[in-house]
C-alpha cells in the first residue's frame, strides 16, 4: 500500500479492526519513510460463490472473468473506473442474494440492470451477447424497446 503523502511503497499496518457493519476492515497504516498515518478500508470479496452455468456445470465466481466479458461484450465502452464501479455494484447485489450458489443467468441480469442505468448502448451490446439474439430482428426489437422508454 503506497503512502498517500510521499508515495513511498513500504507502509506497515499498526492496527486493524472490523467496522460496525462487519463487512469492512479498517487498517491503520504508517509510512516507513515519512511516518504519516492513514487508514485503508478493505471490503470483503465475493468469495466462495459457485456459479451454475447454462449447461449446469459449476465453477467458482471469478471477478476478473466477469469484468473481461463485460469489457468484451460492450466493446470497451465500460472500462477502467466505470467498470470497477459497475463491478462493485454487481457484486453487492450478488452478495445480497446470500446463497452459496448463483445461476449465471442471474448474474447476467444483474449486470444488465446496472448497465441499463449507466449506458444504453453498452446495455444493448451486452444484451445481444448475453441473450444471444439470434436474429437482427430481435436486436431491432430490443432497440425499439429502449427508445420507447427514453
Ligand atoms: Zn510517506
Amino acid at each position: 500500500m503506497k503512502c498517500p503523502f510521499c508515495n513511498h511503497i513500504e507502509t506497515k499496518v499498526i492496527d486493524s479492526r472490523d467496522t460496525n457493519d462487519n463487512k469492512t476492515i479498517r487498517r491503520r497504516r504508517e509510512c516507513e519513510k515519512c511516518q504519516a498515518r492513514f487508514s485503508t478500508y478493505e471490503q470483503i470479496e465475493v468469495l466462495n460463490r459457485v456459479v451454475i452455468k447454462r449447461d449446469e456445470s459449476k465453477e467458482a465466481y471469478n471477478r476478473e472473468k466477469l469484468e473481461k466479458s463485460i469489457k468484451l461484450a460492450t466493446n470497451k465502452r465500460i472500462k477502467g473506473s466505470d467498470l470497477r464501479q459497475l463491478m462493485d455494484e454487481v457484486e453487492a447485489e450478488i452478495n445480497c442474494d446470500g446463497k452459496a450458489e448463483i445461476i449465471s443467468k442471474k448474474i447476467g441480469n444483474i449486470v444488465l440492470n446496472n448497465l441499463k442505468k449507466r449506458d444504453q448502448v453498452a446495455y444493448l451490446r451486452f444484451a445481444s451477447v448475453f441473450k444471444s439474439f439470434g436474429s437482427g430482428k430481435r436486436f431491432v426489437k430490443e432497440l425499439n424497446k429502449i427508445e420507447k422508454t427514453n
